[in-house]
């Protein structure tokens, strides 16, 4: 009996003790919180979660609310976005991703209901307290993808879908079903790599991505696929639920377009920004894709306007032939620079003011035209999706084609 009292008082004082043992977070996290990374966004807030909280992802929005969180919190990926707010973390839960996202008190998605799938739908009063949850796992049985809510921008409007929903659609819209699973898993997880970053960095203000393929990530509407091409999108984001890619610890930018021409290029090339995971790499396998060479034919008279338009100081000689001088090509095979008219002048300048579909161009002049004959389609930074399809068929992975692509970049379950 004695023994059993000192016992509980031992277990008591290490359970007092364990918000110290936690470290404190930043940010006016509450006791215990043993989980990093602690992120927070809201308006005005003043938020809590209830005690002991059992787990499951956990997504809110709000706008001001009064939320706590529960005492303990041991737990793995807790996110939060604050702008000012006041915010206690409570102390017990031990669970997995916990992530919330407050704008409007009242959780609705787009058809009006509370946020579906992913544990309680209420406030901390929902929670249980004390929850001892099973073993720290990345997925839980809801799925992180599932779990995830996001605001997306669709036809002028913002609509909160869940992760899981946004990536069957991408898949649907930015690769063939005809490829490989590989492939098509690769592009999934390239795809919720983007999202999550662009999630944190709040590309379109209140929404994470639009559905534009020519901004954000291309997106079809999973109702609108066939039952078959519906279901296999969804096997492949399931198959690859909750991965994104990591360099030094922060998501990656996980550029990806559609064909190269047999070389992608380093980000450096193209947006003057050198990044480590993006270099540039063989793409070989590529042939079939729909414009591995094309061709682009301006009038000459609106070529030579363009170019004296953008710079004055172009003087174009009586014979064609001095009007190309020298070229310097970039690593990955595209036209760093070009003189023309005795000018310097950008590839990327070039691909954009005549709409060339690649950077990697031979260009002929005659009397009437100038003909540009490209290879590759896209910025052709990051991964090709012809070339993810080409080594899928050799019988890479997804994890190969993503560590080909995006070199020294880590794959792992999303915090
Ligand atoms: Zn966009």
């Amino acid at each position: 009996m004695r023994d059993t009292i000192i016992f509980t008082l031992l277990v008591a004082v290490f359970l007092s003790a364990l918000p110290f043992l936690c470290g404190g977070g930043a940010n006016a996290e509450g006791a215990g919180a043993q989980c990093a990374p602690l992120q927070r966004e809201t308006e005005a807030a003043a938020e809590t979660d209830g005690a002991g909280a059992q787990c499951a992802p956990l997504r809110r929005e709000t706008e001001a609310a009064a939320e706590t969180d529960g005492a303990g919190a041991q737990c793995a990926p807790l996110r939060r976005e604050t702008e000012a707010a006041a915010e206690t973390d409570g102390a017990g839960a031990q669970c997995a991703p916990l992530r919330r996202e407050t704008e409007a008190a009242a959780e609705t998605d787009e058809e009006g209901r509370a946020d579906v799938g992913i544990g309680p739908y209420g406030a901390a009063e929902a929670d249980g307290a004390g929850a001892q949850c099973a073993p720290l796992q990345h997925e839980t049985e809801a799925g992180f993808d599932a779990g995830f809510r996001l605001p997306v921008l669709r036809d002028g409007q913002i609509r909160s879908m869940d992760l899981h929903s946004y990536l069957t659609g991408v898949v649907l819209a930015e690769m063939p079903l005809s490829f490989a699973d590989e492939a098509l898993k690769a592009q999934a997880t390239a795809s919720r790599t983007y999202v999550l970053r662009s999630y944190d960095n709040r590309r379109h203000d209140k929404a994470a991505v639009c559905v534009n393929s020519g901004c954000c990530q291309a997106w079809r509407d999973p109702a609108e696929a066939s039952p078959e091409d519906r279901a296999r999108a969804e096997a492949i984001v399931s198959a690859t639920d909750g991965l994104a890619l990591y360099y030094d610890g922060a998501l990656i930018d996980a550029t990806f377009f559609s064909c190269s021409g047999g070389r992608t290029e380093a980000a450096a090339a193209v947006w003057g920004s050198e990044l480590p995971y993006l270099q540039s790499v063989d793409s070989p396998g590529e042939e079939g894709a729909a414009h591995f060479t094309d061709e682009t034919r301006v009038p000459l008279a609106e070529f030579r306007t363009a170019l004296e338009a953008e710079d004055g100081a172009v003087s174009f000689p009586a014979a064609l032939g001095g009007w190309v001088g020298a070229i310097r090509y970039t690593e990955g095979g595209g036209v760093d620079e070009i003189e023309l008219g005795g000018r310097p002048f950008r590839g990327t300048w070039l691909r954009k003011r005549f709409g060339l579909r690649s950077t990697a161009f031979s260009l002929e002049l005659t009397e009437t035209e100038a003909i540009f004959v490209t290879k590759g389609n896209g910025h052709r930074v990051g991964m090709s999706q012809y070339g993810a399809e080409a080594m899928a068929q050799t019988g890479s992975s997804f994890e190969e084609i993503l560590a080909w692509y995006y070199q020294g970049a880590e794959l792992k379950p999303a915090e």
